[in-house]
């Protein structure tokens, strides 16, 4: 098993050294050359989460020692996810929903990152690296306070994260800003996403902050969906909660359902399509948007446009026009073909769009969602399902159904669910018809537990009490600065 650049330019790599790069060095991003099988299925259907996540680890990471593994998945599954349970599938209005977002910062983030700590460790080991990691980040807000959380206070290893500072909800904000762990940084970047994860790009390429980090003996690598370590983790509860359909009698074995993903930077929707080919029966794999519908216009039309402005919106964990893993998609779909892959990224920096005409995109559909139609599913859910949903998730519910009743396909369907309603409590309670006008964010939060029964996630609670600790909002063209005084 060996990784290679989607671009091409350099030496295939081994697992290990994947984890701690990141980012390959000619800007591509490093790509299993093959994808392993899951073999026959039913030698998975009886294994827990556990087992499957060190089998499948094993598969994607030959390298790293099975009894490491273990003892990671062991202790990121363990201390700060909901006992036994670290999924959910709930079933509303006749379609299952994967909750993925059980763990500690109540985002599917967790699912891959807190065992991205452990992996690094392990790579490190296997690699005989003793400097100290960087890790640099951006975040459109969940990826962020999952990251910090994961990193903070873990030997030899310094986190920063970035986010824009009016693109992210009260509750992600307020979980950032008030980050302990005397190694973590966090800085508000005046602009948006992209603007962020530009800045941040540009930093990592920067000569003089490399060389920076070399006289200070660090290794930089990446919490960001560019990281193999965040992808492959999240290929497991895709498989897992298949056989958990199976298990509760939802569905046969072998039989082809549908998955709808709300999707920005393409990580979670790709891992859904990485166990279609390593053999998991997946039929259309949905890819939902909100109104930054630029993946909407790539699977109708094969044409790839950046040249609009981003806009915010409810869902602010997919407002992104540069869906970075995208790249790892046109590389598989092209066969290979890595001097098209890095042509077609070469024409996105310099001209914001390329056409990939010959291409199949069958395997999806793209879709999106406005603001009235997010508001109307969680309004519909809720009162016709007893079941609330964030606005991410209704993204995604939203654009299944519209597939649905265009498709006339009537596969049994899993709604991916990205987050806790209380994450985004403004947009769900006033979706769901409660008055919070004028009200502060606590009001909002204890208003719809009160309304709709469910309990406020401890994680959230805690948060009133919190000292703030991170308070930099900076321009983007004084990012690197931060980091310079922080190391
Ligand atoms: C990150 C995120 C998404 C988008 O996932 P990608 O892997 O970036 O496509 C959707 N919903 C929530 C809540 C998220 O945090």
């Amino acid at each position: 098993m060996e990784y290679i650049s989607s671009r091409g330019q350099g030496k295939a790599v081994v697992g290990s050294k994947a984890i701690l790069e990141g980012l390959a060095a000619d800007g591509g991003l490093y790509v299993p050359k093959a994808l392993p099988s899951l073999g026959n299925l039913k030698d998975i259907l009886t294994l827990n989460y556990r087992q499957l996540a060190v089998k499948i680890l094993c598969k994607f990471f030959p390298n790293l020692p099975r009894e490491k593994l273990e003892e990671a998945v062991e202790k990121a599954y363990k201390e700060s996810f909901e006992e036994e349970e670290i999924i959910k599938i709930k079933k509303s209005l006749g379609v299952s929903f994967l909750e993925l977002y059980h763990g500690p910062t109540l985002a599917f983030k967790d699912m891959a990152l807190a065992l991205l700590p452990y992996l690094i460790r392990i790579a490190k080991d296997v690699e005989g690296l003793d400097k100290e990691i960087l890790i640099l980040t951006a975040t459109s807000g969940d990826t962020g306070k999952a990251a910090l959380n994961a990193f903070a206070d873990e030997t030899d290893t310094k986190i920063v994260v970035y986010y824009p500072e009016d693109g992210v909800s009260q509750v992600q904000k307020l979980q950032m800003k008030t980050q302990e762990g005397d190694n973590t940084l966090v800085v508000g970047v005046r602009g948006n996403f992209d603007h962020a994860q530009t800045g941040v790009k540009s930093i990592s390429n920067d000569k003089f902050f490399n060389e920076f980090l070399k006289d200070k003996d660090y290794q930089m690598s990446s919490a960001n969906s560019i990281n193999v370590a965040r992808l492959v983790p999240q290929t497991i509860y895709y498989i897992y909660a298949y056989m958990e359909m199976v298990r509760q009698g939802e569905i046969e074995l072998g039989e082809l359902i549908n998955i709808s993903v709300p999707t920005g930077n393409f990580g979670n929707i790709l891992a859904a399509f990485y166990a279609k080919e390593m053999g998991l029966p997946l039929g259309k794999l949905i890819c939902a948007s909100n109104d930054n519908n630029v993946l909407t216009e790539f699977f109708q039309e094969k044409n790839y446009n950046i040249r609009q402005e981003l806009i915010c919106t409810s869902s602010p964990s997919m407002d992104i026009l540069i869906s970075s893993n995208l790249e790892r998609l046109l590389y598989y779909l092209s066969d290979g073909d890595q001097i098209q892959v890095r042509e077609k990224m070469l024409a996105l920096e310099r001209d914001g769009k390329y056409e990939m005409a010959g291409i199949n995109l069958s395997d999806f559909y793209g879709g999106f969602a406005d603001e009235r139609m997010v508001s109307q599913s969680i309004r519909e859910l809720y009162q016709e399902g007893n079941y609330l949903v964030d606005p991410h998730t209704a993204v995604a519910y939203g654009v299944y159904k519209e597939y649905k009743e265009e498709w006339s396909d009537d596969k049994k369907t899993l709604i991916v669910s990205t987050a806790s309603p209380f994450k985004f409590a403004g947009k769900v309670a006033s979706s769901i018809g409660l008055n919070i006008e004028g009200m502060e964010e606590f009001a909002i939060l204890e208003s719809l537990a009160h309304n709709t029964g469910l309990q406020l996630p401890a994680n959230i609670d805690l948060l009133r009490g919190k000292p703030i600790r991170h308070n930099k909002v900076v321009d983007r063209q004084n990012m690197m600065e931060e980091i310079l005084n922080f190391l």
